[in-house]
């Protein structure tokens, strides 16, 4: 009678909640170096922008207290809030826009808790060892030894995990002098809640929790089936051509064996940070790093087979054998060229809206405490409230004129400065000659034209009142 083996922690035939901590190998190859470009571009571009300076202030800064969001040139409030929408339109058609070429690349390459967790299984590497000296240390009774490489491993994981939140924060509340007023502990309370808040989170998701967010916790891996078809790029295992799998002597002919490419050495397993054996099929633990590409195509080069049994294949293209070619043309398929021409035209609409977007603002009410009147030369004058907002970052002059009708005058001083992002309200006089317009009220038009740039213009509508 056969035996089965008893299964270890880490085999994937094992329900994903008994398999315990995965150990993935680390893999050389293409794809592995896209995701370490992919990790020094995202830290360097989140641990950086706030250290960026513009115009003398922090480049991007969310001054919540305030209601100001700076983001490099642009002052933004509240009521811009239509951008934050914009965002999240182009975000969520971006992920559908992909997931519909390729599956879950954001997930393999771009989402935090990928780009976290390779940072921290990297401290763990050169702390702990390789994956066969991690898994023996944690077999390994606690010894002094032990003790010692955990607890620099976890200051280490400690480390990046406050100086992330620390950067969180600085996004906030300005990081210049942050570093030093947490290293004093003068930070205030909510700084300190969120700069731990988010470090917990993060020290747990990437130090613990790893696999099990994207499988347990993520939305993304239950929809994304919703989101891809038949001639959706995944990584698959070509199974017509892998199996029957099985060792074999190194120049042995595997058809003469009855044997496909595969040569079951497991490394496809080895290296996946979920833990999954894609030979399997597409799962939905598989979070498409394509770790598993690298170690194949390894292991091809090293026996001599053509590269590519595990691949970026469509399932159609790997049911009808079609070529590279063919494969490509049908990626690019009608669902995918119009999520493609959405995006580019919300895009382009939400830059282009932004970048004409003025940076004045102009309100006129008629005082309504002063009634009109006759001044000398039997002038009739009316008064007025201006409100000036200057929404760009540096203080501005402005000239206010106004027209609408023959003869109009301004006769208060027609200049004002306004500061940088801030408001100014100043009483007006605007002067009518007799007999230019009737009894009653008269449409005219105020103008506000900053003096440096005389494309930063705002017009605004208000009446002219005469009395019988
Ligand atoms: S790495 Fe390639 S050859 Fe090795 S088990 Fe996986 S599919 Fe088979
Ligand atoms: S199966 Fe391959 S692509 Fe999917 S998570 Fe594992 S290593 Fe990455």
């Amino acid at each position: 009678m056969e035996v089965a083996a008893p299964r270890r922690p880490g085999d994937p035939d094992l329900p994903a909640p008994l398999r315990g901590k995965v150990y993935p190998r680390a893999v050389k190859g293409v794809f592995a170096r896209w995701r370490v470009a992919l990790v020094w571009i995202t830290q360097a571009v989140f641990y950086g922008l706030p250290w960026l300076q513009w115009n003398g202030r922090q480049a991007v800064l969310f001054d919540l207290d305030e209601r100001r969001f700076f983001v490099f040139g642009a002052v933004l409030h509240p009521q811009d809030f239509i951008y934050l929408t914009g965002l999240l339109v182009i975000a969520a058609m971006a992920l559908f826009l992909f997931t519909a070429v390729a599956g879950r690349l954001w997930c393999g390459y771009a989402c935090p808790q990928t780009v976290y967790t390779e940072i921290f299984l990297w401290i763990e590497k050169r702390i702990e060892g390789d994956r066969a000296r991690r898994m023996k240390l944690d077999r390994a009774p606690m010894s002094a030894r032990k003790l010692g490489l955990k607890a620099a491993k976890h200051a280490a994981w400690l480390a990046v995990a406050l100086w992330t939140g620390l950067s969180f924060v600085g996004y906030f509340s300005g990081i210049r002098g942050l570093p030093a007023q947490a290293l004093a502990l003068q930070i205030g309370p909510w700084e300190t809640f969120w700069m731990l808040f988010y470090a917990g989170i993060l020290y747990t998701n990437a130090g613990f929790l790893r696999e099990q967010v994207c499988t347990y916790m993520c939305p993304y891996a239950r929809f994304q089936s919703a989101l891809i078809d038949g001639d959706t790029l995944v990584i698959t295992y070509d199974r017509k051509r892998g199996d029957p799998r099985g060792s074999r002597p190194r120049k042995a002919d595997p058809k003469l064996l009855g044997l496909g490419d595969c040569i079951d050495c497991g490394l496809c397993v080895e290296v996946c940070p979920t833990g999954i054996d894609i030979r399997k099929g597409l799962q939905n633990e598989c979070i498409a790093c394509a770790a598993c590409i690298d170690a194949c195509d390894d292991i091809m080069t090293r026996v001599g087979y053509p590269k590519g049994l595990i691949r970026y294949d469509t399932g159609n293209g790997l049911r009808q054998q079609w070529t590279r070619t063919s494969v490509l043309r049908k990626v690019l398929r009608p669902r995918v060229l119009v999520y493609a021409a959405f995006l580019l035209s919300v895009t382009v609409a939400l830059f282009v809206h932004m970048a004409l977007r003025s940076p004045l603002k102009l309100d006129v009410i008629r005082d309504r405490g002063v009634l009109a009147r006759e001044v000398e030369d039997g002038m009739i004058e009316n008064v007025y409230r201006i409100h000036l907002s200057n929404r760009s970052d540096a203080p501005r002059r402005f000239v206010i004129t106004v027209g609408g009708l023959d003869s109009l005058t301004l006769a208060s001083e027609p200049t004002m400065e306004v500061g940088a992002d801030a408001d100014r309200q100043v009483p007006v006089r605007v002067r009518l000659a007799p007999g230019v317009a009737g009894p009653g009220s008269s449409p005219i038009e105020f103008t506000a034209q900053a003096l440096d740039d005389p494309r930063v213009e705002a017009r605004e509508r208000s009446t002219f009142f005469v009395p019988r």
